[in-house]
C-alpha cells in the first residue's frame, strides 16, 4: 500500500470511522445492499470530510511554520468550520472568506448553522460577493497578513490541493482494510463531488492499491464534463505527489452531474427526499448542499434498476448535517412546534 507516511500530518480524526450497513433503507429502497462510511463522524468541532483533508494541510502550515491560516468558501462552508477548528487546535490564527455564492437565500443561511459555528469558533470573517475569483481574494489577504507581520498559510476552497486530497487516499485506505476484515466485496463507491478532493484522493487511493473498485461522484455544481476535468487535474497531481511509477488511468474519474438541479446550495425535491429517508430510516442526517444531493442520486438510480441486488454500494457521507440549521425555511415550511 502507498505509505503516506513521509508526509508532514497532525491528528484530527478519530480514524478509522465506522463502515456500517444500512439494512432500513437497503430494504425500503428495494435495491443493492446499501453501506455508509461515516465520514460525517471525524470528530473535530461537527466533524466531515474536511477534516481528513486538514490533517495533511495543517501538517504541512506547522512544518513551514505557519502563524495564520487563511481559506475561502461558500457562506454555509463545511470545510471553512472544519479548517477554523483545526487552526484552533493547533494555536494558529485564522481568516475566513466567505463567498455569496447562493443568491435568494433566507435569513438563516447567512447567520445560523456554519455561520453560527464560525462566528463560535472565533474566525475573523470577511464577507466577498459573488462573481470575484476568490483564488485571487485569497492571494490578496495574504499579503496583507503578510505584510502585518503574519505568516500566513493560504487553503485553497474545499482543501482540495493535493497535499489535503492525501487525507482521501487515507480513507480509501481505511474503507479497502475494514471491507477486508467484514469479508465485504465492495462493487461500488458513492459520494458527493464539489472541489474534487475527495473524489480525487479516493480514486488514487484505490488506485494505488491495484483495486479497481469503480468510484462515482455526484456533482453539487459543475456540469459532468467539467467535473470530471476537475478531478482528473487534481487526481494526476496527487498521483505525482505520491511518485507512483506507473501512470494514473483517467478513465476511473467518473461523475454523474444530473442532480444539481438549480444550482450549487440550491436542494431539489429529490435532496429534501433524501434527507427524510436516510433521517427516518437509519436516524442518520445528511446536508442540503452535498450529501443529500448525492444520496438523492444514488436513491434516483437506485430505483431505475441500475444496480443488481447482490451488488454492494458504500456510500460515503462525507458530512454537512451543520448546514441543515441554515437552510431553516426550506426544510421547516410550516414552522416549528409553536
Ligand atoms: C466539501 C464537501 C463535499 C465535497 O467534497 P470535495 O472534496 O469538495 O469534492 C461533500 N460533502 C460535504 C458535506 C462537504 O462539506
Amino acid at each position: 500500500m502507498t505509505t503516506l507516511a513521509r508526509f508532514p500530518r497532525v491528528r484530527l480524526t478519530q480514524a478509522p470511522t465506522p463502515l456500517e450497513f444500512l439494512p432500513n433503507i437497503t430494504r425500503a429502497l428495494g435495491g443493492p445492499q446499501i453501506y455508509i462510511k461515516r465520514d460525517d463522524n471525524t470528530g473535530l468541532a461537527l466533524g466531515g470530510n474536511k477534516t481528513r483533508k486538514l490533517e495533511f494541510l495543517l501538517g504541512d502550515a506547522l512544518a513551514r511554520g505557519a502563524t495564520h491560516i487563511v481559506t475561502q468558501g461558500a457562506t454555509q462552508s463545511n470545510h471553512v468550520r472544519q479548517t477554523i477548528a483545526a487552526a484552533n487546535k493547533f494555536g494558529l490564527k485564522s481568516t475566513v472568506l466567505l463567498e455569496e455564492r447562493v443568491s435568494g437565500a433566507h435569513s438563516d443561511y447567512y447567520s445560523n448553522g456554519n455561520v453560527l459555528l464560525d462566528q463560535l469558533l472565533g474566525a475573523s470573517i470577511e464577507t466577498r460577493p459573488s462573481g470575484l475569483d476568490m483564488n485571487h481574494e485569497l492571494i490578496a489577504v495574504g499579503e496583507r497578513l503578510q505584510t502585518a507581520g503574519e505568516r500566513p498559510y493560504l487553503i485553497p476552497g474545499g482543501g482540495s490541493n493535493a497535499i489535503g486530497a492525501l487525507g482521501y487516499v487515507a480513507s480509501a485506505q481505511e474503507i479497502l482494510q475494514q471491507s477486508t476484515d467484514l469479508g465485504l466485496r465492495v462493487d461500488h463507491v458513492v459520494h458527493a463531488t464539489g472541489s474534487t478532493g475527495t473524489q480525487a484522493g479516493l480514486v488514487v487511493g484505490l488506485q494505488a492499491a491495484n483495486s479497481n473498485i469503480p468510484v462515482l461522484g455526484f456533482s453539487v455544481r459543475a456540469p459532468r464534463e467539467k467535473q470530471i476535468d476537475n478531478v482528473r487535474k487534481l487526481a494526476r497531481q496527487t498521483w505525482d505527489l505520491l511518485d507512483i511509477r506507473q501512470p494514473f488511468d483517467d478513465e476511473a474519474v467518473r461523475v454523474n452531474a444530473n442532480y444539481v438541479g438549480a444550482g450549487y446550495g440550491l436542494p431539489t425535491e429529490g435532496t429534501l427526499e433524501a434527507i427524510r429517508l436516510l433521517a427516518r430510516h437509519e436516524g442518520i442526517l445528511l446536508d442540503p448542499v452535498y450529501s443529500g444531493k448525492a444520496f438523492a442520486g444514488l436513491v434516483d438510480l437506485i430505483r431505475q434498476g441500475h444496480f443488481r441486488h447482490d451488488e454492494n454500494i458504500v456510500f460515503v457521507h462525507t458530512g454537512g448535517a451543520a448546514g441543515l440549521f441554515g437552510y431553516r425555511d426550506t426544510l421547516q415550511p410550516q414552522g416549528g412546534v409553536k
